[in-house]
């Protein structure tokens, strides 16, 4: 069969070896996904199975769509009959038919964390209980942990180690929050993301008759990226492959990065555990990337303790080596980002989607995203809306804009009645009609509430026309920055987001601290004269409304190293290298965490196919400030033979200081000589932030004069030689 010889003789084991117990550990590249998918089509083809009986499970519902198509590729349209998708995607479809079992409705609803929270933040009222010391999202991490190990709020409340956790954690009754909150879903006909991994467990563990029946039907399993699931999904697994033991796992201890939800590496030893015929494949051989990256990568994960030890190797070409690229700014940053990506596409004739921007948090998209436009290169942010479509940052957007002008209605309504102060939909509405009946500015309905509505919504709304007036008197006194970050604070917008302590939560905080970076950056650019907010707010409208390519069939992908897993391109930056930012703060307190640090290191690296490149700033705004940045202590566990130094990190923006000292490493291939060297200045690149240099547009190339340095909307910087007339 012509597709087997697709593949070399271990993995060609993997993919005739169809009965029985099979378990795939092997490095990044070297074909798991490629195995299961062939696998697939081998059962359907040579072996005659039934699509309908075969199960994948995999990382994400993308993930699945793209192996179903190659699948359809080798074998055609039957492929379509696979079951294939995530646990939580696919648990729910069997929950959906089984629910009355466990006297669910059909229609059941799934919580978003949000409602999750809103729910738990209700019951703790009702129990009279502080909701400072138990916090919505503090509740909920703890209640989803315990689910996630199949903890229900019965052996929750029986359990003497939980109770003695949660006593001196001074929340003595969280079990019992844990027992309302599940009765009140269940009373709601809802379940949260946890409760469709556990109720299945339910389900399979109470009526033998319906597993029974997903046993028969499911013949063949098969989990991609093993390594990140939890207990909850692995029993789920184990229950249904029970009947016929036709399971195929595949996955690599060295890519596990989510232990914070909860995945477990102990799957992996326990599946050896519990299949003891189980056929075990090793795959060495990495077909994604150079021999150069293949290197780098051993030479990163090789510092982890906690690993099984692989001999991952590639007969591809030697490749460029990786490129470390040193920047002042993170805007600098994302500016070399864009113009190389810009000048490699050009090169080596390369779409846009051959290249990958990944980061280590969400808030680190703005100074690429502007990067981006300014060279008019489409992208895409996978997994994560845009940075200015967001909403925390759509909301204080929409403070400074009614600010500066308080006829914006959109941003009005955005606004009013958030963070909560009491305003409900009704008044909102007779204040919109007010405006519209009378003839009269909005902003003149809302100073004058007391005259269109009544009662306590009539204060608030008052309360709100003094607050916007102080913020329009700040704003006339103040730069865009004072302005701002004191109408972010005042309007209680901070507040709101910091007491959420979720990730998702934390992020949002540093997103909205990103936006007030991004407009200290703008005051601070002496090429911006009028530094209001006004005028910064229009330059922000300009850029949101820069011709942007709306097809996005060929973009750059911009997104999180974690959800790059599993795929692949030809070129990879990985920026942000630098301590604090990745290795993120927040995970440096055990080696456990820092080895899954390291593992999301040796994730992102191998996504590259042909060429890598490590990026960092010396200097950052976070939290409003300029922050001098040490490199990245993972840079330093590169093998420095696999590295060079990129020259063209401009020097020409590098304060004196640099220039004199020259690049760290440009002594040669050696690297890293003087990479922790503490920056000699606080001096940060200024550019305008966003549009062009109007010196450029075209009516005004009159100006120009040889050695100016220019900026060009689509060829970016540079400098002009000579001029022709
Ligand atoms: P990851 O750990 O990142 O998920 P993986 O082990 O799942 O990686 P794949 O994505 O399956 O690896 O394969 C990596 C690349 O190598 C893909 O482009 C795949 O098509 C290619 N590849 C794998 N095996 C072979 C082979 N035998 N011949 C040619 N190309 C191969
Ligand atoms: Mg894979």
């Amino acid at each position: 069969m012509e597709y087997l010889d697709q593949l070399n003789p271990e993995q060609r084991k993997a993919v005739e070896h169809t009965d029985g117990p099979v378990m795939i550990i092997a490095g990044a590249g070297s074909g798991k996904t490629r195995v299961l998918t062939y696998r697939i089509a081998h059962l359907i083809y040579a072996k005659g199975v039934d699509p309908f009986q075969i199960l994948s499970l995999t990382f994400t519902n993308k993930a699945a769509f793209e192996m179903k198509q190659r699948i359809e590729n080798l074998v055609g349209l039957e492929a379509r009959n696979t079951w294939m998708g995530t646990f939580h995607s696919t648990f729910a479809k069997i929950l959906r038919v089984e629910s009355d079992r466990l006297g669910y409705p059909s229609n059941f609803t799934i919580y978003d964390t949000q409602d999750s929270k809103s729910l738990i933040k209700s019951v703790v009222k009702e129990m009279k209980l502080d909701d400072k010391i138990y916090k919505p999202a503090t509740v909920l991490s703890r209640i989803s942990g315990a689910k996630n190990r199949l903890i229900g709020w019965q052996k929750y409340q029986n359990d003497p180690y939980l109770k003695a956790d949660d006593e001196a954690a001074m929340r003595p009754r969280m079990g019992e929050i844990y027992e309302r909150y599940q009765k009140r879903m269940f009373k709601a006909g809802a379940m949260d993301f946890d409760d469709l991994l556990f109720n299945t467990n339910v389900l399979f563990r109470d009526h033998l008759d319906v597993l029974n029946k997903y046993q028969q039907r499911f013949r063949y399993i098969m989990v991609d990226e093993f390594q990140d699931t939890n207990l909850s999904q692995y029993l789920i697994t184990k229950k249904l492959a029970a009947a016929h033991q036709n399971i195929c796992v595949v996955g690599d201890d060295a890519q596990s990065i989510y232990a914070f939800r909860g995945a477990d590496i102990q799957n992996i030893l326990n599946f050896e555990k519990d299949y003891p015929d189980l056929f075990v494949v090793k795959l060495e051989q990495n077909y994604r990337s150079t021999k150069m990256i293949v290197d780098a990568a051993n030479s990163i994960i090789d510092k982890n303790k906690a690993q099984l030890k692989k001999n991952v190797w590639t007969s591809n070409m030697d490749g460029e080596p990786i490129e470390l690229i040193k920047t002042t700014s993170d805007n600098e940053e994302g500016r070399i980002v864009a113009t190389t990506i810009f000048e490699e596409r050009n090169n080596k004739k390369l779409n846009n989607s051959d290249f990958a921007i990944l980061y280590r948090t969400n808030s680190q998209s703005r100074a690429i995203e502007e990067a981006l436009r300014k060279l008019n290169l489409s992208y895409k942010i996978v997994g994560g809306l845009s940075f200015y479509q967001r909403k925390e940052i759509k909301d204080l957007m929409a403070y400074l804009r009614f600010t500066v002008n308080p006829m914006d209605e959109e941003a009005f309504k955005r606004i009013i009645n958030y963070p909560k102060r009491g305003i409900g939909d009704t008044s909102v509405e007779r204040i919109l009609v007010a405006a519209y009946e009378h003839d009269i500015e909005l902003w003149e309905v809302v100073k004058n509430a007391m005259s269109f509505l009544k009662g306590r919504a009539a204060n608030s709304v008052a309360d709100f026309a003094t607050m916007i007036k102080a913020f329009q008197i700040e704003t006339e006194r103040k730069d865009a920055y004072e302005a701002a970050e004191s109408i972010a604070k005042q309007s209680g917008l901070l507040r709101e987001l910091y007491s959420d302590k979720t990730i998702e939560g934390l992020n949002r905080y540093e997103n909205v601290q990103e936006l007030l970076n991004a407009i200290k950056e703008y005051v601070d650019n002496e090429e911006n004269e009028d530094k209001s907010l006004g005028a910064f707010l229009q330059e922000i409208a300009l850029l949101t409304d820069n011709d942007q390519d709306k097809d996005t069939s060929d973009a750059i992908t911009v997104m999180t190293i974690h959800s790059s897993k599993g795929l692949e391109f030809k070129q990879v930056f990985v920026v942000g290298m630098e301590e604090d930012l990745f290795p993120s703060q927040m995970m440096m307190q055990s080696r456990e965490d820092l080895e899954e640090e390291r593992r999301l290191f040796y994730v992102a690296t191998t996504r590259a196919k042909e060429k890598l490149y490590l990026s960092y700033a010396v200097t950052r705004y976070r939290f409003g400030r300029l922050l001098n940045c040490e490199p990245s202590r993972f840079l330093e566990e590169v093998d420095p033979r696999c590295i060079k130094v990129n020259k063209k990190a401009s020097s020409r923006d590098m304060p004196g200081a640099f220039r004199k000292e020259g690049l760290p490493g440009s002594e040669g291939r050696s690297g890293f000589v003087g990479i922790k060297r503490k920056p000699q200045s606080r001096m940060p690149t200024q550019k305008k932030i966003h549009t062009p240099s109007p010196d450029f547009k075209p009516s005004n190339t009159n100006n120009l004069q040889a050695e100016q340095l220019v900026e060009h909307p689509k060829f970016g910087f540079g400098k002009v030689r000579k001029i022709e007339v």
